[in-house]
Order: C-alpha cells, then structure tokens, then sequence
C-alpha cells in the first residue's frame, strides 16, 4: 500500500490517495474527522470547508498525551 501525501498550504487536513479503495482519504487531526472520496475535488473541498467539533477537540486535547506522543 503506498500513501501519496498532498501538501495542503492553507490547512492542516491530510489528503492522501489510498490504493487500496482507490479514494481519497482525507482525516482531520484535530477532530479526527475522516472523509473519503474518489474525487480529488471533493476531498481537497471537504478540507477546506471542514470546521472541527469543538466538542470533540476539547475531548481529544483532554486526554491526549501533553508530550503529543501516542500509545500503541
Ligand atoms: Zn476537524
């Protein structure tokens, strides 16, 4: 499986072309919010239209590690 990474300047959402499902997988890191799509227009558009929960940032950022390392 290979993974190619779209630089996205304006945001911080990872689109990224999966081979596997032949779709675009796009994931928010803040809000874990995932998207996919075969259609790069659409994936690069959910970028830039997503807006996180804040509810479920305020989650994450609770019991998120403060080192940003994460748990196997
Ligand atoms: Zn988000």
């Amino acid at each position: 499986m290979t993974a190619r990474i779209i630089a996205f300047p304006r945001r911080f959402i990872d689109v990224q072309w999966n081979d596997s499902y032949d779709v675009y997988a796009v994931l928010c890191p803040r809000c874990v919010a995932a998207y996919a799509t075969p259609r790069e227009t659409a994936a690069y558009d959910w970028a830039d239209t997503h807006r996180c929960d804040p509810e479920m940032v305020a989650l994450l950022n609770t019991t998120a590690a403060p080192t940003g390392g994460r748990a196997a």
